[in-house]
């Protein structure tokens, strides 16, 4: 009889969990906030990048100022839990083709501080900048409600949300500038990161998450897409050519991010239609987690399924009976709602875990079984092993395994499959797995 019941404990300690918290998290994003926030970006007339920055109602410099008094705002609710200010760099006209005179590409940034791994960071962003037909024009009316008011108001709402619970890791929530005229903004905040020594866990760029109807005639609002790369750009020769003999073509940092956003929002958001592609962006197009991957951070986009071409980019007319134009009335707000709770419960949930282990070795050539060795982090409970069918996108099989730092899976051979392995907390919360990156012999 005791037997028995051990036993039962022990099934329930290993079987998935979900959170009351993330539930909470869901309900309480706004899409009435969302509504503001995006009507009030549109409301400065044009956001591009070298418009005026001395008006109080016009221009990127009365929306940025407004971006960060609403931060400050919502740090004033929670206690100055948020550290807010601006970070900049300087362009010059001089060596870029798109930028029209020498200007000071801002970026406004929240940090909320991570209670036990201050220096590890989840990033939500979106844009502050729009612009018009022509991207050198900074003058013209450029309302870019969609792009990229939806994705800033998204990252103020994911603030607000998040900003009521106390997290371990920090969570920095930004509106990027720059964007528009060659990621300038993603690429000074990445380089900040750097310099400053952060540990990115991920960006999350949110670029154009409020349109249904696509250019296409289809209209969705279930559906949304999750971009990432296969692998780091910067990777060594050494790790591309260990590749062609251990696999990891699909398996690079940016990739287990977009794999744990599916992951989560198929357990917590089933009602959502996660779409990863495997790209690092639309084609030959780009967006801000670009300059973050370039560095070798994981960073993922993420997108509404269906765009519409006559409303991205373009000057405000009728044309043929074609209404022109990134116009507020064609924001689906109660889509943009639904793609900022999935950026807030995948930041809540990744705050909350441990890190990932840093290095995972892999053996079992020519054996029954495939082995694991990993190192221990702080905070884990134990570890997760996960791994697929090598044709499969997602990590469709697991096996919690406790608090150990090596495991063999009986049975299960090393070719067939790939593995990874994800840290666990106490609550149940999870890392990103991690691809092996050391071979046993
Ligand atoms: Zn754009």
């Amino acid at each position: 009889m005791k037997a028995l019941f051990l036993f039962l404990i022990a099934v329930t300690s290993i079987s998935a969990q979900t959170h009351q918290k993330i539930y909470d998290i869901i309900d309480t994003v706004s899409e009435e906030r969302l509504r503001q926030d995006v009507k009030t970006l549109t409301e400065f007339g044009t956001r591009n990048t070298f418009s005026d920055t001395t008006s109080t109602t016009r221009g990127i410099g009365a929306a940025r100022r407004w971006i960060k008094n609403e931060f400050e705002t919502i740090s004033k609710d929670c206690e100055n839990c948020l550290n807010v200010f601006y970070q900049k760099d300087f362009v010059t006209k001089e060596g870029n083709r798109r930028v029209p005179h020498d200007a000071w590409v801002i970026n406004v940034i929240a940090i909320q501080r991570g209670t036990k791994y201050p220096n590890r960071y989840i990033i939500m962003s979106g844009d502050i900048d729009s612009r018009a037909s022509d991207t050198m024009d900074f003058t013209t009316d450029a309302p870019g409600a969609n792009d990229n008011a939806s994705g800033m108001a998204g990252a103020i709402e994911a603030a607000r949300v998040l900003s009521q619970y106390k997290f371990e890791s920090s969570i920095l929530y930004v509106g990027l500038s720059g964007e528009e005229q060659g990621l300038f903004g993603g690429a000074g905040l990445a380089k900040y990161a750097q310099d400053k020594g952060w540990e990115i866990i991920g960006i999350l760029n949110n670029d154009m998450i409020g349109n249904i109807e696509g250019v296409d005639g289809i209209i969705d609002n279930r559906t949304f897409r999750i971009f990432s790369e296969p692998v780091p750009p910067n990777e060594t020769q050494q790790q591309r050519t260990a590749r062609r003999f251990y696999g990891g073509e699909v398996d690079g940092i940016s990739r287990q991010l977009a794999r744990y956003v599916h992951n989560t929002v198929k357990t917590y958001m089933p009602e959502m239609n996660p779409m990863m592609v495997y790209r690092l962006d639309r084609f030959g197009r780009g967006g801000h987690h670009r300059p973050f991957n370039d560095l070798g951070f994981p960073g993922i986009r993420i997108m509404e399924a269906h765009e519409n071409y006559t409303q991205q980019h373009q000057n405000i007319r009728t044309e043929n009976g074609i209404n022109y134009g990134d116009t507020f009335e064609h924001v689906n707000f109660g889509y943009a709602k639904k793609l900022t709770a999935v950026n807030a419960i995948n930041m809540a949930s990744l705050a909350s875990a441990p890190p990932a282990p840093t290095t995972v070795a892999i053996g079992g050539i020519v054996e029954a079984s495939v082995k694991l060795k990993w190192n221990t982090v702080d905070g884990a409970k134990g570890y997760k092993i996960y791994w697929r069918d090598t044709t499969s996108p997602t990590w469709d099989y697991s096996r919690y395994v406790g608090n150990v730092n090596e495991f063999s899976l009986e049975g299960i051979v090393i070719d067939n499959f790939y593995f990874g392995i994800a840290s666990v907390d106490k609550d149940g919360f999870e890392s990103v797995v991690v691809f092996p990156n050391e071979i046993m012999r």
